[in-house]
């Protein structure tokens, strides 16, 4: 029987309306989702609110990096306003990483694309719908803390994961 490990999921994922033009992207009818969220495994947050930002709010991108270089102060995130909010994003992530650590989650389920909570790939920067490879500054923060990281498309493998605690 594997342990019980908790999870830190995207708070959208679970059907609260905090994207940046107020919606939500739930998945909160999916098996494993029910699952975990039955056994009380699952630790909702969303980056950019803990952050301090609103809902809604005016989109923002990684210009010319990715959620590594954002953390090192090589590159910003950039709102459609061309107003600099990088700090709300690192803000964000340390405060997912202390939510995560306070709960001992030993993985995360974070959204694709999303400049705080991508992992396999995020927007370029351009505000084009142009994706690029790369992840959000919550999910390197985490996987620098070794935390691991799925997206909503890869339940099945964190199923997986867990089976080896
Ligand atoms: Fe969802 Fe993450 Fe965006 Fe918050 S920051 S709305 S949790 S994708």
């Amino acid at each position: 029987m594997p342990k019980k490990i908790t999870i830190l999921i995207s708070a959208c994922l679970l059907g609260e309306p905090v994207r940046y033009n107020g919606t939500d992207l739930s998945i909160k009818d999916h098996p494993l989702i029910k699952k975990w969220s039955d056994s009380k495994q699952l630790v909702p947050l969303c980056p950019e609110v803990a952050g301090g930002m609103s809902v809604p709010r005016t989109p923002a991108e990684i210009s010319s990096g990715d959620g590594y270089s954002v953390l090192r102060l090589q590159a910003n995130v950039i709102d459609k306003n061309q107003s600099d909010v990088s700090k709300y994003f690192i803000s964000g992530a340390q405060k997912a990483l202390e939510l995560a650590k306070k709960n001992n989650c030993g993985a995360a389920i974070l959204t694709e694309r999303s400049p705080s909570c991508g992992s396999q790939q995020i927007y370029d920067g351009s505000f084009s719908n142009t994706r690029k490879t790369g992840m959000g500054v919550t999910s390197a923060l985490l996987i620098q803390n070794n935390i691991k990281v799925f997206n909503q498309y890869q339940l099945e493998d964190l199923e997986r994961y867990l089976c080896y605690f």
